[in-house]
């Protein structure tokens, strides 16, 4: 009806992994446009968002970050994880640890993520320095471990900027 075409669905996504990933970059290049100097200053920021047009159709993504707290007390993995629709995964391509700590994060989602199943991708970000570390080839190996889309990018990179928007896209479509 003419008043549903006019109603803006709301999707909240979240953003997974290590500190210093650059989770709030990407968070901030998708809403803001910009590649944030000082993320450090958003610390107590519980979500971003960023209205999309898809098909005629209002989407607002709610995209939440961890403001800073990569290990939260209890109460705050249930607020974080409450109502999800979309999981982003984050590793750092210039820092194994970072790669190496993704099957616990996802372990960790699987646990408190309610609904349970939700479409989710990994991302591998800060490609601007060079894959160094976590060659595409075994990222694309534990992606396909799990059946999740991987996408390499940098929030960094203005050259990137249609990339990352397109990776938050991609999920919109799902959700839809
Ligand atoms: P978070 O802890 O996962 O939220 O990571 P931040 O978004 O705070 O970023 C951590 C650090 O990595 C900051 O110094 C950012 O400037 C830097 N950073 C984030 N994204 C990129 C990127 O794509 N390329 C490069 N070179 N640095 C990045
Ligand atoms: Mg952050």
């Amino acid at each position: 009806s003419l008043q549903d075409s006019f109603q803006t669905r709301i999707f909240k996504i979240i953003v997974i992994g290590d500190s210093n990933v650059g989770k709030t970059c990407l968070s901030y290049r998708f809403c803001g446009g910009k590649f944030l100097k000082n993320p450090e200053a958003t610390i107590g920021v519980d979500f971003r968002e960023r209205t999309v047009q898809l098909d005629g159709e209002n989407i607002k993504l709610q995209i939440w970050d961890t403001a800073g707290q990569e290990r939260f007390r209890k109460s705050m993995v249930e607020h974080y994880y409450r109502n999800v629709h979309a999981v982003i995964f984050v590793y750092d391509v210039t820092n194994l640890a970072s790669f190496e700590s993704l099957p616990e994060w996802i372990e960790e989602c699987s646990h408190h993520a309610v609904p349970p199943v939700v479409p989710r991708i990994l991302v591998g970000n800060k490609c601007d320095l060079g894959r160094g570390e976590v060659p595409t080839s075994l990222a694309q190996r534990l992606a396909d471990s799990y059946n999740f889309p991987l996408f390499e990018t940098s929030a960094k990179d203005p050259a990137e900027k249609e990339h990352v928007d397109a990776i938050f896209l991609t999920l919109a479509y799902k959700l839809k």
